[in-house]
């Protein structure tokens, strides 16, 4: 046994530390000694009531992210001491636990080493400008205690001045608590010299954390996010959930995602992002997607997300009833704000059909098989996934589209998919423990809508038969318009310019790529006899239909020759338009939709 502290190369970070008194059973120090390498050093403080077997464990997985991320591969250099700074032996009992025998009443020092570099909402991020902490990427805690306060105090690097986060402050602004161990897990903190807005809307106060160079319109963004969340409280029509809610938003190099939690959400975008309107408004629903969340998962719930298991797979069917619907909701809320025009959402509206009906996974893969394979597909894609999946959040905001018109159209014009999020959440305020069963969600549908949807729902959630997207839009006067054909050549494939070397990686399996006998990592040489480049499609610019097309190919190695027989893009496009003339019900339902105060 050892007195010193003997972990770390330098001198214990913990010895000199500013010890708060634990009032409380479990309590974190963090310490950013060596940022530039990318550790948060942590020591995890805690009082035993009695003798006993102690079990310290670390999620596998965050909520929101469905995917088995073993983030304990990032810890190093855990030990464990007593009060009087006495190593106490602990053994390794599986990949994410650890365990040692404790004594009554007596205090144990549990320190350790994160690893934090990887940069996406899920994991942390640790480097000489911040730090980005996901409470399951981040803290051990003791089986047992999960429903204590868990409290924290951060020594930041000198160089940083601001923390953001939806963790209370106990005074400190240094010093946070959540109320137990989901909390924590639940409320990421950015730490560094952020830019931070603070906002009310409806006498809630909002923080929006701006991180990193970007060429964000701070002030744009401010007055829309605050126009969306009205709408957002608009249709829930209840009082808001939070006292205070943080929107971190961080600026990288061609990331695009979010993940919510309960008070507050992480969002990472690239840093050029505001170039165009297109891309603004993709953060700006981006922004509106987290925040629905709120409602929409992080309260109503499928059963099944809640309370967790954090060392394995939460399967669910229903992902899609999440997402989906939430990416339904994001770009209506745009519009409903008055954020995009109504010609902008029909297209995003047109976007989400025909990225579905042309994704060849749609015909094979159902929007509950999607959900309960997450774990394994949608979060492990490879280079067959467009062939064999379909996407939970496209698919799922079509769906949520045509049955919104549906639920419009039974009921007149009187009852909508907003009703529907409101009986959710309604049941959730009378039975928070609990989420919703599949047919829950399916009978809150029915007496919404006054209609029979188990047809619908067996064919087109639980099953892959085809949606009649244009009949839906019909019931609205609108009109799903097929698109003139693109004269460009459709070859199936994807190639990526890798080093100077073009990779194919992704074929369709009924593509003319695929019928030449092209395979996925084939590098691609030459094109009728050009040497290939990354504008390759001029090689073609005088080819006709039917004309034969050789490819030079090496793969793993060996060279290759293929004929590929040219064809027109068969992919369908539409986009929608409303017809000039709708009859008396349709306009009503079209009004109901998209004309809402
Ligand atoms: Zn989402």
């Amino acid at each position: 046994m050892k007195q010193i502290y003997s972990l770390f190369n330098y001198q214990n970070p913990f010895l000199n530390f500013n010890k708060i008194p634990i009032v409380k059973m479990i309590k974190y120090n963090l310490f950013f000694r060596q940022p530039q390498l990318h550790y948060v050093d942590i020591e995890l403080v805690f009082k035993t009531d009695k003798n006993k077997e102690i079990e310290l464990y670390m999620p596998t997985w965050t909520p929101g992210s469905y995917m088995i991320r073993e983030y304990s591969k990032n810890i190093t250099q855990l030990h464990i001491y007593n009060k009087e700074q006495h190593l106490i032996p602990y053994t390794k009992t599986s990949k994410n636990t650890w365990s040692f025998y404790a004594d009554s009443g007596s205090t144990y020092y549990i320190r350790y080493q994160v690893y934090c570099n990887e940069i996406s909402v899920r994991t942390n991020h640790v480097d000489g400008e911040h730090a980005l902490l996901n409470g399951a990427a981040t803290f051990i805690t003791i089986k047992g205690y999960e429903n204590e306060r868990h409290d924290i105090y951060i020594k930041p690097h000198s160089e940083w001045d601001k923390i953001s986060s939806a963790l209370l402050s106990t005074g400190n602004k240094w010093e946070r608590h959540a109320v137990n161990y989901d909390e924590l897990v639940d409320s990421p903190i950015e730490i560094g010299n952020q830019e931070v807005i603070h906002f009310e809307v409806k006498n809630v106060s909002h923080e929006l954390a701006i991180v990193g160079r970007s060429n964000i319109p701070t002030e744009k963004v401010v007055a829309d996010l605050k126009l969306i969340i009205e709408k957002e409280l608009l249709l829930i029509a209840q009082p808001h959930p939070c006292k205070r809610y943080v929107f971190i938003l961080i600026h990288t190099d061609q990331i695009y995602g979010g993940l919510e939690h309960k008070n507050s959400s992480v969002n990472m975008v690239d840093r050029w992002n505001y170039t165009t309107r297109e891309k603004y408004l993709q953060v700006i629903s981006l922004l509106a997607h987290e925040y629905f969340h709120l409602w929409n998962v992080k309260h109503f719930r499928p059963v099944e997300l809640g309370p967790f298991n954090y060392h394995e797979e939460n399967y669910t069917r229903q992902l899609w009833s999440v997402e989906g619907v939430n990416s339904y909701y994001d770009d209506y809320f745009v519009y409903w704000a008055g954020v995009c025009s109504r010609k902008e959402y029909l297209d995003i509206v047109a976007k989400n059909i025909n990225t579905t009906i042309n994704t060849a996974g749609d015909k094979l893969q159902s929007l509950t098989e999607s959900s309960f394979d997450a774990w394994i597909k949608y979060y492990h894609k490879n280079e067959n996934s467009n062939n064999t999946q379909v996407n939970y959040y496209v698919k799922g905001a079509a769906v949520s589209t045509a049955l919104n018109l549906l639920i419009l159209d039974k009921t007149q014009g009187e009852k909508s998919l907003d009703d529907v999020i409101r009986a959710l959440y309604s049941l959730y305020l009378q039975r928070p423990e609990r989420g919703y069963t599949e047919e829950e969600f399916l009978s809150i549908c029915e007496e919404v809508g006054s209609c029979h949807l188990k047809d619908f729902f067996k064919l087109h959630i639980y099953g892959t038969t085809p949606i009649d997207y244009a009949y839906y839009l019909s019931l609205a006067g609108l009109k799903l318009i097929e698109n003139k054909a693109n004269p460009a050549f459709y070859l199936g494939w994807k190639i990526e310019n890798k080093a100077g070397r073009f990779i194919l990686t992704q074929i369709e399996n009924e593509s003319d790529s695929a019928k030449a006998g092209l395979n996925t990592f084939d590098e691609i040489l030459s094109i009728d006899g050009y040497r290939m480049e990354s504008d390759w499609e001029k090689f073609l610019s005088k080819k006709k239909e039917k004309d034969r097309v050789k490819i030079i190919v090496s793969r793993y190695g060996i060279v290759k020759n293929f004929e590929l027989t040219l064809t027109h893009n068969q992919k369908k496009s539409h986009s929608i338009e409303e017809i000039a003339t709708p009859d008396e019900r349709q306009l009503k339902i079209r009004n109901c939709w998209l004309k809402k105060g």
